[in-house]
Formats: C-alpha cells, structure tokens, sequence
C-alpha cells in the first residue's frame, strides 16, 4: 500500500478539518496485526468489537484508529465517524482513486469466484493485475483488496458478492470499474430480496456505477439477463444456448477433465481446451474472452491463458485417485450450483458408474425442502447412478429422487460412514461428486475416502 495522509482520510470519512497530522502506509482492522504507523479501523461484527482493541492497537503502534463509539483510549489519536464499516469502504474508494488502472467488476448470483479468476488469468497475460484473493468480495473483503494496489498494477479484477439492495452500487461506487461482468441471476439470497427479479435488480446496481458507455458483459443464456436493454452501456451478451450471443462456444467435448470447443466471436472460430469441466465453466471462460477482447489483448493470448487455469480451492477439482475419479466440490452449493454440477456429472464420460455425494444447501430459509427435492429429481433426470445424502435437508433429496425413479439413494447421518461405504463400492472407472455447502464440511468425506484403512 501507498501512503495515504491522515488529513485526507479524515476528509473522506467525514471527519474534515480535524487536527490529525501524518501518513499512513497500511491499514487494520485486526487488532491481532498492527503494523507500526497503520491505522486500525475498529469494526463492530457479531462476535468480536474492534472498538475493544483500540488502546491496544494505539499501544501496538497504530498512528490513528477510526472508531464510531467512544472508549477508554487515547481519544487524540481517534477519528471519530457515524459507522466503521461505511468509513472502511470510504477510504478504500480514495485509495483506489488515486490509481488509473483498468478495472473490472464482476457479480452474480453464482460462478462469480471462478469468472474472476478466468478473467484475471487473461488480463494478466497482458496486464500486471491485481484480483481479489479467494472470496474477499464483501464490504471487508473488498476494501481490502484495493489497499493492495499499488503504481505496479495496470489492471484490478474484483468480486462483488451481497444478500440485498444497495450493496453492489456501494461496493462498485468503492472499486471504480470501468467493465462490469454479470454471470447469472439464479435463486441465492431469494428469501431476502422477494424475487429473483429483484436480484436481477440489485446485480444490476453494479451497471448504473459503470461511466457512460461502459463494457457490461452479460450471460446471454440466463432468461433474465439476456433481456437487459441499456442505452447508456456498451451491452455485450455472451452463452452457449443463446444464438443471439455476441460471443459464443460451440461443439463442446468433455473428455479427461477437459473441456474442448470452438470460440465463436465476429465471425472467427478458435478452438480452445479449458483444463475443467461443466458447460458452466465454458461460460466463465466466455466471460473472460469478452473481458480480454474489450482489453485489445488477442483472442489467441486470452485462450492461451485460460488453458493455464487452475480452479481454487475445492471449486470442482478433479483428482484421479486410484482407479476412479473424485471431483471436490465442496466449496458451497445453492440450488443453481446444484444444478450446474448435476449436469456435467450426468454427462461426464466415465466407464463406471456416477455417483453424487450431495450435503445439504444451507440459507435457503423456507425454500429448503422444495429445493432440496427438486435437486434430487435432478440426481435421476440427469441418469446418476447413485445417490449418498447427507444432512438434515438431506432427505428431501432422497424423496426427490426417489419421485423421479432413482432408487439407489442412502441418506447418511454421519460423514464417516459415507467415506467407508465409497471405499466399498467405489470400482475402477467411476467417478464421484462430492458437494454441499460450506458448512456441510462435505471435505471431510473425501479425507476419510483418502486414508489408508
Ligand atoms: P460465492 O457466493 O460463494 O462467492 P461464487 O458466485 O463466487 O460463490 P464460485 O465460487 O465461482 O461462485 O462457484 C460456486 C459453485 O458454483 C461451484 O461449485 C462452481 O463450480 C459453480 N459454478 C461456477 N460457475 C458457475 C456458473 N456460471 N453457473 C452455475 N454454477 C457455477
Ligand atoms: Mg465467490
């Protein structure tokens, strides 16, 4: 991070014309980090209050702490605002204004981890670029990831998450992006916002902070977005399905954990080989394209960066182990993540049997039971041989399934139990997925099916 003065941040955050002098070069809000001369910004969250580790910041050797509720601290060297967290995203805004970088901006209701990292694959062939680590994409996260910027960088690729209106215009408003990317409107966060029109809604903030004629890439196969109309935008669609896509991927083959096909953009064909599978990823990688061709970087140089991409940490890893495969895909799962991983299980080219090891979807308040149902029917319709369920939704997976004719279908109490029983039956030739939401722990599973025994 660069220098910022106190003076200005205190402009920022509305503290303007307080005395406070000097420079800070990092900013904290872990008390457990203080670098010397950082300025700690005491955040209010469920479990902890960082406004109970000021005078310990102050004496660790923070310069300045920003707090929004008096304390027992040294109060000359406390910026006092309205909130914290508002004042956080504040001086990441000024922060990243400071830098003339090429931007891009990415939402959506699921894949926007994997896009990102596609997108940063490409931009980075050409561009020094900064991309936001893992999942850092809320008003924490982000913030954070702009204080890494520094006069290196020529381009930033940054993750917007939320759960309700307002929360990606002000996450955009903070990251400045000239491109805006949405993936997909599905069903995460329906319970509080209504509709899935009113997520449609609220990932569409990300559009009206993008200037006037702005790059907003879209996936054109998704029933809501490929309706977007905006005058005042550059709107580019892209799919599979959707002729009408502006940029399109044709003659898909998964084969080995690859997935082959053809890029179709302005009349040019190029084919490509992305190292994972599911139709899902191939339209990740159209988004990073449209992203790299909006860069001026060559369609060869944006193919061959995404062969070079690894997915992170247990998005749908494919490991040959022993005989058989396992995808690790237990990174979290919603109804529409669901759906997209059935598919590719369904189709993927195995000469054993496909089995799907599904841990309940958290959040989904009273949508839970029919979404777990409708996944279940989706176990059968997409010709999995077998199903293993657990958690306490789990059931309704298996009343799903079983409505739709699959019949081989356990529903487990204990996670240890589905690791003996896939070290049973697992036979050469299968292949095995593994997945459920974060709190499911569905890893678990794929560490015990690992030991030796
Ligand atoms: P989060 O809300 O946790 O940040 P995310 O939107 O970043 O999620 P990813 O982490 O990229 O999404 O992917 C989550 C799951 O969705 C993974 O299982 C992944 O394989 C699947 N997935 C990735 N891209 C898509 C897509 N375009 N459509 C549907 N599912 C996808
Ligand atoms: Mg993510």
């Amino acid at each position: 991070m660069q220098a910022l003065t106190i003076k200005e941040i205190a402009e920022a955050i509305g503290c303007g014309g307080s005395p406070a002098q000097g420079t800070i070069t990092q900013i904290s809000t872990d008390s457990r980090q203080i670098p010397k001369d950082c300025l700690f910004v005491a955040l209010e969250g469920e479990r902890f209050d960082g406004h109970d580790y000021i005078a310990c910041a102050l004496e660790k050797g923070a310069a300045y702490a920003v707090a929004h509720k008096k304390g027992n601290y040294d109060s000359q060297r406390v910026l006092y605002v309205k909130n914290t967290q508002e004042a956080l995203l504040d001086i990441g805004g000024l922060y990243r204004s400071k830098f003339q970088i090429r931007c891009v901006g990415i939402t959506g209701s699921v894949g926007k981890t994997t896009t990102k990292d596609m997108i940063a694959q490409v931009v980075s062939a050409e561009y020094h670029t900064l991309k936001t680590q893992g999942n850092l994409n809320n008003e924490i996260g982000l913030p954070k990831t702009l204080f890494e910027l520094d006069n290196s960088y020529e381009a930033a690729v940054i993750e917007m998450g939320m759960s309700g209106f307002g929360e990606i215009r002000r996450l955009a408003q903070v990251a400045q992006p000239q491109i805006g990317v949405i993936t997909n409107i599905g069903v995460s966060h329906i319970e509080m916002l209504g509709s899935r029109e009113n997520i449609l809604k609220a990932k569409l903030e990300l559009a009206e902070v993008l200037p006037d004629g702005a790059p907003l890439i879209l996936c054109g196969d998704n029933d809501l977005l490929s309706k977007v109309k905006d005058a005042r935008l550059d709107v580019c669609f892209y799919g599979i399905e959707n002729p009408a896509c502006d940029i399109r991927a044709e003659n898909m083959i998964e084969r080995d954990g690859k997935t082959t096909f053809e890029l179709c953009l302005q009349g040019t064909r190029i084919p490509v080989t992305l190292p994972c599978v599911g139709r899902h990823n191939v339209l990740n990688a159209l988004a990073a394209c449209a992203v790299g061709r909006i860069l001026k970087i060559s369609l060869q140089k944006c193919v061959q960066a995404l062969q070079r991409y690894t997915p992170s940490g247990m998005r749908q890893k494919i490991v040959n182990y022993k005989s058989y495969t396992v995808v690790e895909d237990c990174y979290n799962a919603s109804p529409d993540s669901m759906k997209a991983a059935l598919a590719t299980l369904g189709k993927y080219p195995c000469d054993g049997k496909r089995i799907a090891v599904l841990g309940d979807m958290l959040e989904l308040g009273k949508l839970g039971p029919q979404a777990h149902c409708e996944i279940g029917k989706l176990v059968a319709k997409n010709g999995i041989d077998s199903l293993l369920a657990y958690g306490e939704q789990a059931g309704y997976y298996i009343q799903g399934a079983r409505s739709a004719g699959l019949y081989d279908c356990i529903h487990y109490e204990e996670k240890e139990k589905i690791a003996d029983h896939l070290r049973e039956i697992l036979q050469p030739g299968d292949v095995v997925w593994i997945k459920g939401s974060r709190g499911m722990k569905m890893e678990d599973i794929i560490h015990g099916l690992y030991e030796e025994k």
